[in-house]
């Protein structure tokens, strides 16, 4: 099968892969999308914590079964799917506790020789493959994995009714986590963003206010409409500065969530935290029930979920896709690649 290889930091190869053999529990996917996500920008860059070249790259699929191993019952040949990228120990202390997102033995695609979804096909236990609503798309099937982690997020922030939400970063994950938080009551969505176009696509999704993360003045202007500061705010984007600005615009008892990857350390004033009894709180991917609650979403069609995707390409222009984003050469929030 056709596979893009990161052979090495920068460079993408398109090879002849062995299509993977499955398991009696696995089922075998043909990939019809699988979409760039950051963590994949990070690997093609070398900042990646543990997914490290020679790999096949790719997280977030859909695709149709075309072979199911013998123990499996809960899905047929045909159905469209889509799959939780990551296999929990069911063991460990975390486990245990039902936090499987955060297994101390988790595997995800990239390592422990479970190859990605840049590939014409992807193996995967039929435990952790879902078939996509009767209303969503192939397409929309490829936003499902983003959209969890959004959806996490927002539980994990506890959104509740009338909350205040900011967004510091509009990139894919801010965005649907604006989406995520609407769904959970919050009552206004700010957006952050260095770019123009992310900000627009934000106001597209009936976001409230949106405002250019550039500007000198942005703590103040964004004080002027939102005078009590934010009940719940995001750390979307990883960018440092976000750190204080957020700090800056949480009303006392406020929750902060840190969702992106942060690549370097930051340095944090702790005092408004003390002050304001404020809580800082991470996130981590997805649980079972976040995933079936963003499958659940997109099949409802409430939202214009499609807006996100701006760029379709063939697996043969992976390499070209990963230096857009890279060097953003292009506006892009979702880009998804075609097997
Ligand atoms: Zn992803
Ligand atoms: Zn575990």
């Amino acid at each position: 099968m056709k596979a893009a290889l990161l052979e090495t930091e920068g460079r993408i190869a398109i090879v002849e892969a062995e299509r993977p053999s499955i398991g009696p529990d696995d089922v075998l996917i043909r990939v019809a999308y699988a979409g760039v996500c950051g963590s994949d920008l990070h690997s093609f860059e070398g900042s990646h914590p543990f997914r490290k070249p020679p790999v096949i790259l790719g997280h977030e699929l859909s695709g149709t079964v075309v072979e199911r191993g013998e123990r499996v019952e809960s899905l047929a040949i045909g159905d469209p799917v889509t799959v939780m990228p990551y296999i929990h120990c069911g063991r460990c202390a975390m486990c245990r506790r039902g936090r499987t997102n955060i297994c101390l033995n988790k595997i995800v695609p990239g390592i422990k020789g479970w190859a990605g979804t840049f590939a014409e096909y992807f193996r995967a236990p039929a435990a952790v493959t879902y078939k996509l609503g009767e209303r969503t798309s192939l397409r929309e099937g490829a936003l499902a994995e983003p959209l969890a982690v959004a959806v996490h997020s927002v539980a994990q922030g506890r959104v509740g009714q009338g909350d205040r939400v900011l967004i510091l970063g509009a990139g894919t994950i801010g965005l649907l986590t604006g989406i995520a938080a609407r769904q959970a009551g919050a009552s206004a969505v700010a957006i952050t963003d260095l770019y123009e176009y992310n900000l627009s696509v934000g106001c597209t999704l009936g976001f409230d206010a949106a405002y250019r993360a550039d500007q000198q003045d942005l703590v103040q202007r964004i004080r002027a409409d939102y005078a009590e500061g934010f009940d719940v705010l995001f750390l979307t984007s990883g960018a440092a500065v976000t750190v204080t600005q957020s700090l800056e615009l949480a009303q006392r008892t406020a929750r902060i969530v840190a969702t992106a990857i942060f690549p370097r350390p930051v340095t944090l004033d702790i005092g408004p935290i003390t002050q304001g009894e404020l809580e800082l709180i991470g996130t981590s991917i997805y649980t079972d029930l976040d995933f079936r609650r963003a499958l659940l979403w997109l099949d409802e069609h409430v939202h214009p979920f499609e807006r996100l995707i701006d760029h379709e390409l063939p697996l043969d222009a992976a390499q070209g896709a990963l230096e857009m984003l890279a060097g953003r050469t292009e506006d892009a929030i979702k880009v998804l690649l075609r097997p």
